[in-house]
């Protein structure tokens, strides 16, 4: 049956590019009653943290990925197999498939004339033994090619004159990446092998191990490589990469995985707002792109306010109310009343495309004062505005309070001085709200009060 890995090295936060790759693996998995292994890679001791590898395990569960799903497999720890990587490597030094190498940098340069070239084979017959600071390079065919069945790529062929004789196991004896990785995917039985682009100039090499350790390779599948909107591929040095971060600005885990899937990806029509399961039965990792994936936040963005909008009104309730409460909120705490807030949620639901964003919707609400957000207050403020502020204030001050009856009470007094409804709502809007975006006017005003309008309209006025 089908066993795929993901093998993610704990050396930072958790990537939106892992994450793809962790749900194509996933889908995989799933849709054939297979198995999907989480491997930690975690030999490179210097850079790991035990944090990052927590981290993994948690933002996993988030994108739907549970430890308790009868598919997943694992977390297995690359560093507890060292003892298997280090047999691997003295198996193919016993069978003559991987001999000792004593070249220095220098010396190869000298010979070579090149920095670039690679190792030109200088120790392949001198049948070395071990010794400290003697690397060990494995013996990599001299003619024909390795081609390596790729689901996404088709069958890439590698020339071996090409590949060189690489190293396998450091001057310490400690074995490389490239082994451990493949022992590892040996161990654990792994059929398919869906991973990024990165690594498929490490596939041939790969495939090569996997058959001088006399096992039959796997499929591979490698992953278009995900770009910025400068066609600049994504980094954590210069794009917001990690999942995290996301999420904690409110970004819904269902919309996140939606438009991960969607990364190289698509299920063949115009639909795009799928839900996950529909996702996992249509997907197709042969149907995965080559080309470039466009990491497009603002998409990701309109994807997520349709999630928002799908929720349960009590549901998103639930969902903001921490934004509302933490005390990093702009407002006193004891200023902040769920009930009012609850009142207008429904107008927040529809506009908001990030759940963060729910702060500056109803701050006016619980601020003594509203922001003043100058460029509202210059676009609204034009000559004019202060008459009719001070005419719809003395309208307001024995209004109806319900939003049809402030309606039209603004209507009257826009007639009056001759501008469209649209037009007078705008200094209303600034003196009681701060903004000139935000929720509908006369439910706002609804929700603040009479009181609090006419203070605020007289505050814009002094
Ligand atoms: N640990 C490797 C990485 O994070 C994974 C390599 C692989 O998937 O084979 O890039």
């Amino acid at each position: 049956s089908v066993r795929v890995r993901f093998a993610p090295s704990p050396t930072g936060m958790f990537h939106v590019g892992g994450a793809r790759s962790a749900l194509y693996n996933w889908a995989v998995a799933r849709q054939s009653g297979g198995t999907f292994v989480l491997r930690i890679e975690d030999t490179d001791t210097a850079r790991n943290r035990e944090e990052w590898i927590d981290g993994i395990i948690g933002a996993l569960a988030a994108i739907g990925i549970n430890e308790s799903d009868p598919a997943f497999e694992g977390p297995y720890f690359q560093s507890h197999n060292a003892d298997r990587h280090r047999e691997a490597a003295q198996q193919l030094f016993e069978a003559g498939k991987a001999y000792y190498c004593d070249c220095t940098r220098e010396q190869l340069q000298q010979r070579t004339g090149s920095e670039h070239l690679g190792y030109d084979g200088f120790c392949r017959d001198r049948e070395l033994a071990y010794e400290p600071g003697r690397a060990l390079r494995f013996r990599t065919p001299d003619e024909g090619q390795t081609v390596v069945v790729d689901l996404v790529r088709g069958e890439p062929a590698f020339p071996n004159s090409a590949i060189e004789d690489f190293v396998i196991a450091r001057g310490d004896g400690s074995p490389v990446f490239l082994l451990a990785n493949v022992v590892d995917d040996l161990d654990e039985g792994i059929t398919e092998v869906i991973r990024g682009e990165e690594h498929l100039s490490n596939t041939p090499k790969q495939q090569l191990l996997w058959e001088a350790l006399g096992a039959r390779p796997p499929r591979w599948a490698h992953l278009p490589v995900i770009v910025n909107e400068k066609r600049q591929k994504l980094s954590k040095r210069r794009d917001k990469v990690a999942l995290e971060d996301y999420l904690a600005e409110g970004y819904l885990p269902e919309a996140m995985v939606n438009y991960l899937m969607l990364l190289g990806w698509g299920p063949g029509d115009d639909r795009e707002i799928l839900p996950y399961p529909e996702l996992e039965r249509l997907f197709r990792i042969e149907d995965v792109n080559t080309s470039p994936a466009f990491f497009d936040v603002k998409k990701l963005s309109a994807f997520n306010g349709e999630y928002v909008r799908a929720l349960a009104p009590e549901t998103f309730i639930a969902l903001c109310t921490p934004w509302l409460t933490a005390p990093h909120a702009s407002w006193r705490p004891e200023a902040y009343d769920q009930a009012v807030f609850e009142r207008v949620a429904p107008l927040a639901q529809t506009r908001l495309t990030v759940l963060s964003e729910i702060t500056s919707y109803v701050d006016f609400l619980f601020l003594d004062q509203p922001v003043e957000d100058e460029a509202s207050w210059r676009k609204a403020m034009k000559p004019g505005a202060a008459e009719l502020l001070a005419d719809a204030r003395a309208e307001l001050a024995d209004a109806l309070w319900e939003p049809e009856a402030l309606k039209t009470v603004l209507e009257t007094v826009a007639a009056k001085h001759g501008l469209k409804l649209g037009k007078a709502q705008a200094p209303v809007r600034v003196a009681t709200m701060g903004r000139t975006v935000g929720l509908p006017l006369f439910e706002s005003l609804e929700a603040l009060g009479r009181e609090r309008t006419l203070s605020r309209i007289d505050a814009a006025l002094a």
